[in-house]
C-alpha cells in the first residue's frame, strides 16, 4: 500500500516509522523547515497521574509503556528517562491530590508518598515549608523531544521512509485514491493519507471536506498557547519531574532545566516576540530563584502552540467510512506519539480495530453532546 504521511512531528514520525516497517511504501510530506513543530517545544513530560478518566488513563500508560520500548531499541542515543514525577501539593492543593490518588489507586497506578527530605533525595528540590503532600509517581519521566525526532526519523528513513520537503495546501479524496496538492504545485497520489499535522490538521482537513473539531486559534488567551522557560543552571542536579504549587520542573540537557507556570500561559502574545525580559519571563525566572536559590546563568523564553483537539482527547481513525484520510491529532502528544503511530499503523495496514483507540473516532462529535468550549489548560496533566 501507498501511503503519504503529512507533518515529522511526534505523531507523523511514529506512524510512518510504523507503517513502513510493516511493509507499505511511505512518502512523508515535511513542512518542519516553513512551519515549525509543536513537538520541539513541549514540556515533553510522559505521564497518566493526572489523567483520570479510565480510557485516556489507560491510553497513557499503554503511551508511557511504549517509551520503554522505544528506549530498548535506541539504547544510547535513547531521549528517555524514567526519572518520576513528583507533585508537591500545599494546604490548598492537598484534599485535591487526595482525591486524585484514591482514583490512582483504584486505576493501579504506581505512587507512594514521601516526605521532603525523600521529595529532595529523588529530585534535587528541597519541598517549601508550607508543603503539605508530596506524591512520587516513579514511573513517569520525560523525553528530550528533538533528539526522540532525530531517532524517529532516522529509524524511519532506514526502515524505508521517503521524506519529501513541501507544504501540502491540499487533499482529495478519490475514493478509490486520494492525492494532495503541494504549495509548489506538484501533486503526489497513493492510495491513503494520514493526516499528522499537528495544529495545522484542522485547515488542511477542510480542504478534503472533512470537518475535524479542534482548537486551532493562536492568539493571546487561547487554549492552544503555551510558555516554555529553557533555564541554564549547572548548579540545580535535576532528577525527577517536579511539580510544585508555583512552578514545573524537568531536567533538559546538561546543566539545563525547562521551567512551566501553567497559570501564566494566557498572559503570552503570540503576535509579539516574546523574550526573558517580557514581565511572564521575570515571573517565571523569579519563581524559579525563590524555589531553588538558584540565579540562571541564562534564560530563554519560548512559545508553543498546543495541537488541540476540540474535547482535548485524541482523533484518531478514519475521517468517515470508505474515506481515504486517516486522521491522527493528539494533545499530550509527547506521552501518547509512538503508541498512537503503532496503532494506528495497524488499524490502515490490517485492519484490526484497536480497542484502545476506539473511544477516540471523530465520530463521537456527531451528536452534538461534547463541549467544543475551549477548556484553557490549568489542571496538572493538561500542560
Ligand atoms: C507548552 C506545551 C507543553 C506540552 N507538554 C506536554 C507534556 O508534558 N507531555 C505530553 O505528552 N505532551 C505535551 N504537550 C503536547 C505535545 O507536545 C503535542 O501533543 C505534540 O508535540 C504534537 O505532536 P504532533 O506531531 O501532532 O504535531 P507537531 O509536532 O506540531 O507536528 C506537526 C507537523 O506537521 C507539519 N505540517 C503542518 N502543516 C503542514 C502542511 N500543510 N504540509 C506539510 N506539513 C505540515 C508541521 O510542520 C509539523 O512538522 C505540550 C504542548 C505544549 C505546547
Amino acid at each position: 500500500m501507498r501511503i503519504i504521511t503529512i507533518g515529522s512531528g511526534i505523531l507523523g514520525l511514529s506512524v510512518a516509522l510504523n507503517l513502513a516497517r510493516k511493509g507499505a511504501s511511505v512518502e512523508l510530506i515535511d513542512s518542519q523547515e516553513t512551519l515549525g513543530r509543536t513537538s520541539e517545544t513541549s514540556y515533553a513530560w510522559t505521564n497518566a497521574s493526572g489523567k483520570l478518566d479510565p480510557n485516556y488513563h489507560q491510553l497513557n500508560v499503554a503511551g508511557m509503556e511504549e517509551h520503554r520500548v522505544l528506549h530498548r531499541e535506541f539504547g544510547m542515543e535513547s531521549s528517555y528517562t524514567e526519572s518520576g514525577g513528583l507533585f508537591i501539593a500545599d494546604a490548598a492543593q492537598e484534599s485535591g491530590l487526595r482525591e486524585r490518588l484514591l482514583q490512582l489507586e483504584q486505576h493501579q497506578y504506581p505512587f507512594r508518598l514521601v516526605n521532603a527530605h525523600e521529595a529532595e533525595e529523588l529530585s534535587g528540590i528541597t519541598p517549601r515549608e508550607n508543603a503539605a503532600l508530596i506524591a512520587y509517581f516513579p514511573k513517569e519521566g520525560y523525553v528530550l523531544p528533538k533528539k526522540l525526532m532525530h531517532n524517529l526519523r532516522i529509524a524511519a528513513e532506514t526502515a524505508g521512509v521517503q521524506v519529501t520537503p513541501g507544504v501540502v495546501r491540499s487533499i482529495a479524496d478519490h475514493f478509490t485514491s486520494v492525492s494532495v496538492e503541494l504549495m509548489d504545485g506538484q501533486v503526489i497520489h497513493a492510495d491513503r493519507v494520514v493526516l499528522a499535522a499537528g495544529r495545522w490538521s484542522k485547515s488542511l482537513a477542510l480542504t478534503a471536506g472533512i470537518d475535524l473539531p479542534m482548537h486551532d486559534e493562536v492568539a493571546k488567551g487561547s487554549a492552544t498557547i503555551g510558555v516554555l522557560g529553557y533555564a541554564l543552571a549547572p548548579q540545580l542536579n535535576l532528577r525527577a519531574v517536579v511539580h510544585e504549587p508555583t512552578i514545573n520542573l524537568r531536567p533538559s540537557a546538561p546543566g539545563q532545566v525547562v521551567v512551566q507556570a501553567l497559570d501564566l500561559n494566557p498572559q503570552a502574545d503570540p503576535a509579539s516576540a516574546t523574550t526573558a525580559g517580557d514581565p511572564i519571563g521575570v515571573e517565571l525566572q523569579n519563581r524559579f530563584i525563590d524555589l531553588t536559590g538558584i540565579k540562571p546563568e541564562r534564560f530563554e523564553l519560548r512559545l508553543s502552540a498546543r495541537s488541540l483537539p476540540a474535547d482535548g482527547m485524541p482523533i484518531v481513525g478514519s475521517a468517515h467510512a470508505g474515506s481515504n484520510v486517516y486522521t491522527l491529532v493528539s494533545h499530550s502528544g509527547v506521552t501518547l506519539g509512538p503508541l498512537l503511530g503503532k496503532l494506528a499503523a495497524a488499524e490502515i495496514l490490517e485492519g484490526t480495530e484497536s480497542d484502545l483507540l476506539s473511544p477516540y473516532r471523530i465520530g463521537r462529535f456527531e451528536d452534538g453532546s461534547r463541549s467544543f468550549e475551549a477548556h484553557i489548560p490549568t489542571r496538572i496533566g493538561e500542560q
